[in-house]
């Protein structure tokens, strides 16, 4: 697949204008010409590049996912429903305090811990939320800033604009934790550096979340405003399926909208993403469907590998063989979100042979259009 690069005008025309932007923060920190504000990516003033690095690693601009496979793998992209595996199995943080602030088992803010602690990491890239609990990026330097990014906020929020804004010649290694989308843009920016910002050598490791979509920043904030005494949340969570709920915990009480309600305020450009498990991560974690306080766990690459031996060694996880079962409908529900993706895009172009951005083999393709989606899956 040959990508052509363009600049920040087409960025807009193409990707932003439509409604397509993940909010993944590619394009933003580093850029004098675009800032986010209120939920959205906004124009301050017109650049004239032809070609720009904004342009180049947006995960909706043409995304050849075999180049990136090759990059992290060495091998083409499968398609395999929960993509590229070294190792699976479920897991959570040996100390109570983490499990206590975490979304799960606290396995992502254990592991983050244990780099800084080890020294393989000055720094976690996070995102916390503040107390109007909107998200925000965190450069965490210390074990209790990590512990405050612990939880999920569901809502879309562009954190690749905090690795932007590191200092080209800063020394900080740094881990970083991504949802798909944002995962699949750092794949890009990994595939042709950025000579003049970020040193991308410093991100020694990323963890991915498993993301079945993401929430719009400023259209749910409207709703929970509405519904909730924000300064009193404590926790949002959507359980694994059958629960059908998101729920929001307030000090010891829980309110639980249907899912079906909040599901409107999801990010319209999620129903064209292929990624459920965030595939080109070195570790990618997230619920255990009927086991409450667990993580599953995805190992991909040899640092993600090194980084799970380590906190073996240094007794940091409970690690246990995730259940048969499991692994079959997590397989299930990313097939469906990578065969309702394609699905989708095709509704939106109209023809078979235009996948938007998306750079996959025809074989793959014509696999996934024939998919039967069958269940719901993920959230
Ligand atoms: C938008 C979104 C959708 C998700 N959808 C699913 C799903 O469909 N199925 C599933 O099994 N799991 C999903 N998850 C993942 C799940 O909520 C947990 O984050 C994951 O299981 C890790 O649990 P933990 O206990 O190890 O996390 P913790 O130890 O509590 O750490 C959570 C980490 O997530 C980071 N984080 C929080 N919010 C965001 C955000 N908006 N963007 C980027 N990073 C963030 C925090 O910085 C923190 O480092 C989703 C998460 C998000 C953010």
């Amino acid at each position: 697949m040959v990508t052509k690069t363009k600049g920040m005008g087409e960025l807009f025309k193409e990707v932003i204008d439509k409604g397509l932007c993940t909010l993944c923060g590619a394009c933003i920190g580093d850029c004098p010409y675009t800032v986010f504000y209120r939920g959205k990516i906004r124009m301050l003033d017109f650049c004239t590049r032809e070609e720009g690095h904004c342009y180049e690693y947006c995960p909706r601009t043409s995304t050849d996912l075999d180049a990136i496979s090759n990059n992290i793998f060495g091998v083409p992209f499968s398609g395999a429903e929960i993509g590229t595996v070294k190792d699976v199995f479920m897991a959570r943080s040996k100390d109570a305090k983490v499990r206590s602030g975490a979304q799960y088992g606290g396995t992502v803010t254990s592991l983050l811990l244990l780099a800084m602690e080890s020294g393989l990491v000055d720094a976690a890239i996070t995102t916390k939320t503040g107390e109007d609990r909107l998200p925000a990026a965190s450069v965490a330097h210390s074990a209790a800033e990590v512990m405050a990014g612990a939880g999920s906020s569901y809502m879309a929020y562009p954190v690749l604009e905090a690795l932007n804004r590191t200092p080209r010649d800063s020394k900080d290694s740094l881990g970083i934790v991504v949802t798909p989308c944002q995962a699949i843009a750092l794949a890009k920016m990994r595939l042709g550096p950025p000579m003049q910002r970020a040193n991308l050598d410093n991100v020694r490791f990323s963890i991915g979340l498993f993301c079945t979509w993401a929430l719009a920043y400023d259209r749910f904030y409207e709703f929970l405003k509405n519904n909730v005494d924000l300064p009193k949340v404590k926790k949002f969570d959507i359980p694994p399926p059958p629960a059908n709920r998101f729920d929001v915990y307030i000090g010891k009480e829980v309110k639980s909208f249907p899912l079906d309600d909040v599901r409107n305020y999801r990010m319209p450009t999620c129903a064209y993403c292929l990624d459920m498990t965030a595939e080109f991560t070195d570790i990618s974690v997230g619920s255990v469907e009927g086991v409450d306080g667990w993580n599953t766990v995805i190992v991909r690459t040899q640092r993600g590998a090194e980084l799970i031996a380590e906190a073996k060694k240094k007794g940091k996880l409970e690690i246990k063989d995730l259940p048969a079962l499991n692994l079959v409908h997590l397989k299930e529900a990313a097939l469906n979100k990578k065969a309702r993706a394609v699905q989708e895009i095709v509704k939106k172009t109209g023809h078979k042979n235009d996948l938007m951005y998306l750079g996959i083999a025809d074989s793959l393709k014509n696999k996934l259009l024939g998919h039967r989606v069958s269940v719901q899956g993920g959230h």
